[in-house]
């Protein structure tokens, strides 16, 4: 009789029994991987020889969304574990991938070693046996010791694992991610089948390619992932050419990084923002910050300390993390920008305007309108920019500016840069 793996949890341990008093039970993919380097923090996927009414027979909550394909999404009662998911998966035989993707129809197979031979990657495609004992590990294509070497190698030959999915491709970048392991080399064979198969991304689906980009942009070792990504061809081929590493150092954060590979477009944020949603189907958001980077490029980040209040004033948190972080990549000087910017400190009066919209009709006889908001909007800058404390220094203001008939669009408005 096993014992239980000190990395799983007792509601972990209430679906293995389960499906182990009707059938039998592997932990398999990625939990497994990690337990391996000790660590137990993703998801718990399972493949069991029992089918998808099986499973709802013994987990009447799971839901039986992919039940066509093999897989359930088990819940417990809620008062055990809430909402939480395990995803169960009958054990698979080989089916045919007709359009590069996915199989045409899944035909459930009765032994685990022809269901890890269709996984990805040696490291993903190791299974324990439940109960768990000491020869539970079931690793027919040695991944443990790719994993203790740090190898990312295909399941089989690499042209044909990619050739019956193209998805393998970028998932093969962002397994080299190793996370506190540090980076996996690629096998060799694994390299040139990607680079001489590049067409098959063709098959997948933009949303994919940009949700596993975005992993690979916001992971580890992203300067080594993403430049092997450029020699061996995929970053053009996925971004019609506007992403290009070369020389530039990334960081950790998906946005920052977006707009560095983009660093030599020729065009402002506006038509960066067109161009990247052409090639890749990012989120608005994410488009929003690096439409808002690229157009920041030019910036000097002077230390002058009104452009420094406005920076402080003006821009979300994140954002003004992202930009020091961007700008630094491009070579500006951002730990004198970060010092001066520190010694400034907050507005003395906060954020908000010190003068409102109907303080202002009351002075100017202005009545609400675009006019009026330029008028606060520009007062506004400047309270910012001289840090300003009270009402009546930002009222003096008026004498400064013809508000009468000089054009508001010209007047500047609080933002930056
Ligand atoms: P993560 O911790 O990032 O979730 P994971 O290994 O669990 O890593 P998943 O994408 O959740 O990755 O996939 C679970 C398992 O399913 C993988 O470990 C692999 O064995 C298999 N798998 C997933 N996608 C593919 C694919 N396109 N081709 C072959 N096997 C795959
Ligand atoms: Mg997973």
């Amino acid at each position: 009789m096993g014992h239980a793996h000190p990395l799983l949890r007792p509601e972990d341990l209430i679906v293995l029994e389960g499906l182990r008093s009707k059938g039998q039970a592997w932990i398999v993919g990625g939990w497994v991987r990690e337990s391996i380097s000790g660590k137990g923090d993703t998801d718990v996927d399972i493949a069991t020889t029992l089918h998808p009414d099986e499973v709802q027979k013994i987990f009447p909550r799971s839901l039986m969304v992919g039940a066509k394909y093999g897989t359930v999404c088990v819940r417990l009662e809620e008062e055990v574990s809430g909402n939480q998911i395990w995803e169960v998966t009958t054990l698979r035989s080989d089916g045919s991938y007709g359009d590069g993707r996915r199989p045409d129809d899944v035909e459930f197979g009765t032994d685990i070693e022809g269901d890890l031979s269709r996984r990805d990657f040696t490291i993903n495609a190791m299974a324990l046996e439940y109960p768990y004992g000491d020869d539970s590990l079931i690793d027919p294509f040695n991944g443990r010791e790719d994993l203790l070497k740090g190898v990312l190698a295909s399941v089989g030959n690499p042209s044909e694992r990619i050739s019956e999915d193209g998805l393998r491709i970028l998932r093969a970048f962002r397994f080299m991610d190793g996370g506190s392991e540090g980076i996996r080399e690629m096998d060799d064979s694994l390299s040139d089948a990607i680079s001489s198969s590049l067409e098959m991304l063709d098959m997948i689906s933009n949303e994919r390619i940009c949700s596993e980009l975005s992993i690979i942009l916001s992971g580890n070792r992203v300067n080594e992932i993403v430049s092997k990504m450029e020699d061996l061809g995929v970053l053009e081929y996925i971004s019609g050419s506007l992403l290009r590493k070369s020389e530039c150092t990334l960081c950790d954060d998906l946005e920052v990084n977006l707009a560095l590979l983009c660093r030599e477009f020729d065009g402002n944020g506006g038509q960066l923002r067109k161009a990247l949603r052409k090639e890749l189907m990012l989120k608005n958001s994410i488009l929003d910050e690096v439409c808002f980077l690229h157009n920041c490029r030019e910036e000097m980040m002077s230390t002058g300390s009104g452009y420094l209040r406005r920076f402080a004033a003006a821009l979300p948190e994140q954002r003004k993390i992202r930009v020091v972080e961007y700008m630094g990549a491009l070579g500006r000087d951002t730990i004198a920008f970060s010092e001066a910017l520190r010694i400034i400190g907050v507005p003395r009066a906060g954020l908000a305007p010190l003068v409102n919209g109907d303080d202002l009709t009351r002075e100017t006889g202005l009545p609400p309108g675009p006019r009026l908001g330029m008028l606060k909007g520009w007062l506004h800058r400047r309270q910012v920019e001289d840090d300003l404390v009270t009402f009546d220094e930002v009222i003096q203001l008026l004498g400064e500016i013809d508000w009468e008939d000089s054009d508001p669009t010209e007047w500047k408005k609080m933002e930056w840069p």
